[in-house]
């Protein structure tokens, strides 16, 4: 899979996603990330990108020209591809989660665009986004971090990031309940054992265990999502 950042912080997404599981992806070539500088594209003698908004009020907005010069160039370089989105990281958006993730995971190409200062131009949402998307309720400064965060979500859902699907397949939110407690050596640490069902060997139960684990966790910490 394929994602495009759009960003005047190339270098901050590019350490993020280089390093660990989502960097050595990169080097297997298992995703294939490109982080843009929207700056490259200004046409402006001092690479301005930001203006004042229309209307008055505080603060800059990032105009329309640049990105859409980012995008195409994004585009023409990447070819035809059915299976391509364009997301815009906003506090607007509606707000990200797990079956997002797997949904955004089964494109082909992923460009993303992150805002900066008082976000971007409404016009160039209207002609290149097909969505926006929140990491939450509240407000970053930019979406760079938001970016980083899709990625490394839908990335670690692509063939070939993880060992296995197995590795997801388990875990929180994978089945709409939260995790059941894992424990690894040692069997005792500061009085605290290891529960006898794990040690058993008798996967029957082990794996009851974990079911019922995992639904009394959920109902303490996430009721939200037993009653979804
Ligand atoms: N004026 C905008 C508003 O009220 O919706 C907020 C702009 S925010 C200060 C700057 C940029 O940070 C946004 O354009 C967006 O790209 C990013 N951002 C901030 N909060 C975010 C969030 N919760 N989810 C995704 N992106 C966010």
């Amino acid at each position: 899979m394929r994602f495009d950042i759009m960003t005047l912080f190339p270098e901050l997404v590019e350490h993020v996603l280089g390093q660990s599981i989502i960097g050595r992806a990169q080097k297997c070539g298992a995703v294939e990330i490109h982080a843009h500088n929207i700056r490259d594209y200004s046409k402006d003698k001092h690479r301005r990108v930001d203006d004042t908004p229309y209307g008055g009020g505080k603060g800059m907005l990032m105009m329309a020209p640049p990105i859409y010069d980012c995008y195409s160039a994004i585009v023409a370089a990447a070819g035809a591809c059915e299976k391509r989105r364009v997301v815009y990281l906003s506090p607007r958006g509606k707000v990200f989660d797990q079956s997002k993730a797997r949904e955004l995971a089964a494109l082909d190409h992923l460009i993303l665009l992150c805002g900066h200062y008082e976000g971007v131009d409404a016009r160039i949402i209207e002609e290149i986004v097909d969505e926006e998307i929140s990491i939450g309720d509240f407000v970053l400064t930019g979406g760079e971090l938001p970016a980083c965060l899709l990625v490394d979500a839908v990335a670690r859902l692509t063939d070939g990031v993880l060992a296995a699907p197995e590795c997801y397949e388990n875990e929180s939110l994978s089945a709409g309940l939260l995790e059941y407690p894992q424990y690894t050596r040692p069997v005792e640490f500061r009085g605290r054992t290891v529960p006898e069902v794990l040690l058993s060997g008798h996967h029957a139960n082990i794996e009851k265990w974990r079911a019922e684990q995992s639904l009394a966790i959920t109902r303490a910490q996430r009721p939200d999502l037993l009653e979804k």
